[in-house]
């Protein structure tokens, strides 16, 4: 299952950076594209269930998911791509190439405080 792994991921960046900083990890925010075929759901219960008995244990995680992005073939403009509004904001052109989806990022991580 994709999502087990990709939590399995974001379990062990966390407890790493926990280590480092000495810290409480109680929030962390990650972001993906909207074309990863995360279902945002099912990693949250992926990583709940890995993370009982770990220091991430009650980590309130965050997923945002990040809009496509493409770029006008005529002026080059890079814009949003919006499913009901597939022309370039700029010129009106609507030809324009798709640029690949957002990667997995882990954005921040809350540590309580001391
Ligand atoms: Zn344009």
């Amino acid at each position: 299952m994709h999502e087990a792994t990709v939590a399995q991921f974001i379990l062990e960046a966390i407890s790493a950076e926990a280590k480092k900083q000495k810290a409480r990890p109680i929030a962390a925010k990650i972001s993906c594209g909207v074309f990863n075929a995360i279902n945002t759901e099912t990693l949250k219960f992926a990583f709940e269930a890995i993370s009982i008995d770990t220091v991430c244990e009650n980590l309130k995680l965050n997923i945002e998911q990040k809009p496509i992005k493409a770029k006008c073939k005529k002026c080059h403009a890079t814009f949003e791509f919006d499913l009901h509004e597939s022309k370039c904001p700029k010129c009106r052109h609507d030809d324009f190439e798709l640029l690949p989806d957002a990667p997995l990022l882990l954005e921040e991580i809350t540590f309580e405080d001391k």
